[in-house]
């Protein structure tokens, strides 16, 4: 904290980013019933008619998956929807205090763990980069603290057009990048600050050392199977084509049982779910790697503990958007049922929370750090972007109490190397975790 103050002026002028009137995409939208007068006929709405009309209706998931991610067409492979000209606004994007006490947690939990040697920071779905560029300006303004460790960075990103817009924002492109289109590590660079960077399509390609992993409004776009509670059991909510009006999609029921069933709980009392098996499998894959190597994930996302219903919504140009017109155009995503990733960590690592953003952030020291940038900054104009950002991250009705903080960590971080808690031990207790309670220096 102390060392941030020091910041300058450029960092200063950062601090406030955006002019916040933009939609945040944590807001709310019931999906595919809004009256639609124009409903332009996109390729990949031809490329998705031909598809059902081939192989029948198709699921939520596939229809995500194929929006969303498709190689050719899809919705985030080729353009830039972050930020005040995008579709929605993050808050990385809102203030970079956001990404700041981020690196702290980074940081306080490589305290806590022993001060490894070496660590990898690695970022599922980055967007432009910015929380990555924030966190490695902490790390380099507390090189006093990380000196001598070796760190490197590795960014999982399916996005062509993203994936050039972070290595900008994260290497100036000072040296050359390496481009190799067909290996796993699509891309290496080397950071401003002189550090290793690959990116990579999938987590499983990212090198199993120990790691520190960060998902910022990464699990809300991946696909989800949504169900119904009908008389007669659960049935599979399909997309298929309107038998009324060419070239438009309406959701059905399946008429029978399918396979995606099995994920739903036996005692589950909702009359409707969305389930996302893609997100309990990264889940499964982190806690495996976080169980072999230490390391920690800090996952943060708008959603639930198992509570929500229907969710799944679309953006586009900042307003909300129907989920089955012009796809391709808007971005799609779901709440995250974090009471689902708990479950698929399966007791392999421990977990903490979901706790709110609001919650999170005061207890990493926000309300110091912005102190610090109001004091620093005697322009109102950005004064007055400092607070209303400040406002934005914080306020209950806005980001502070829709967005959730959920971390992943080695048991024995939690209860001493022993999984057993002895009252009468010798050893000290493991240090709190920040901002699941308030951030202390060891
Ligand atoms: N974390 C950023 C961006 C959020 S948008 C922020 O908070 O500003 C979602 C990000 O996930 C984008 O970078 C998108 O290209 C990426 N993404 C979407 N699906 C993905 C997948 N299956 N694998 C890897 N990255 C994905």
């Amino acid at each position: 904290m102390i060392v941030l103050a020091n910041a300058g002026a450029r960092s200063l002028r950062a601090a406030a980013r955006a002019v916040i009137p933009c939609l945040w995409r944590g807001k709310y939208f019931s999906s595919g019933k809004e009256p639609v007068e124009n409903n332009p006929v996109t390729p990949m709405l031809q490329h998705l008619v031909y598809k059902i009309k081939a192989t029948g209706p198709i699921t939520v998931a596939e229809y995500m998956k194929e929006v969303l991610t498709n190689p050719a067409q899809g919705y985030y492979v080729h353009r830039d929807m972050l930020g005040e000209k995008g579709d929605f606004i993050t808050s990385p994007e809102i203030s970079q205090i956001f990404g700041e006490l981020l690196g702290i947690w980074f940081i306080s939990e490589w305290m806590a763990t022993g001060k490894s040697a070496t660590f990898q920071l690695v970022e599922l779905g980055p967007g432009r980069g910015t929380l990555a560029g924030d966190i490695l300006r902490v790390f380099s303004q507390l090189g006093s603290v990380l000196k001598n460790c070796d760190i490197s960075i590795h960014l999982v990103e399916v996005s062509q057009k993203l994936s050039e817009i972070q290595a900008l924002t994260l290497t100036e492109e000072k040296v050359p990048l390496e481009r190799n289109a067909g290996s796993p590590v699509y891309m290496k660079g080397v950071t401003k600050s002189g550090i290793p960077i690959s990116w990579y399509r999938d987590l499983q390609d990212v090198p199993k050392e120990y790691s520190f992993y960060v998902a910022h409004e990464f699990f809300d776009v991946l696909p989800v199977h949504k169900f119904q509670k009908t008389p007669q059991g659960w049935r599979e909510v399909l997309i298929d084509i309107d038998p009324q009006v060419s070239d438009k999609l309406r959701f059905v029921l399946a008429p029978r049982a399918t396979p995606a069933e099995a994920f739903i709980q036996h005692d589950e009392t909702r009359d409707h779910v969305e389930v996302c098996p893609e997100a309990g499998v990264i889940i499964q894959e982190l806690s495996q790697r976080i169980a072999l190597t230490g390391g920690a994930a800090l996952i943060a996302d708008y959603g639930h503990d198992g509570t929500k219903t229907d969710t799944f919504r679309g953006f586009c140009g900042h307003k909300l958007h129907d989920v089955l017109i012009a796809p391709g155009t808007a971005d799609l995503t779901a709440d995250v049922d974090f009471s689902y990733l708990r479950r698929m960590a399966q007791g392999t690592v421990a977990s903490l929370g979901p706790i709110k953003q609001q919650t999170f952030l005061k207890n990493m020291g926000i309300d110091v750090r912005l102190k610090v940038l109001l004091d620093k900054s005697a322009e109102p104009s950005l004064r007055q972007q400092l607070l209303q950002g400040y406002d934005m991250l914080m306020n209950p009705k806005k980001m502070g109490e829709r967005f959730n903080f959920f971390a992943l960590l080695p048991h024995q971080r939690l209860h001493g190397r022993s999984h057993e808690i002895n009252a009468n031990q010798s050893k000290p207790s493991p240090s709190p975790v920040a901002g699941f309670s308030e951030l202390t220096w060891q």
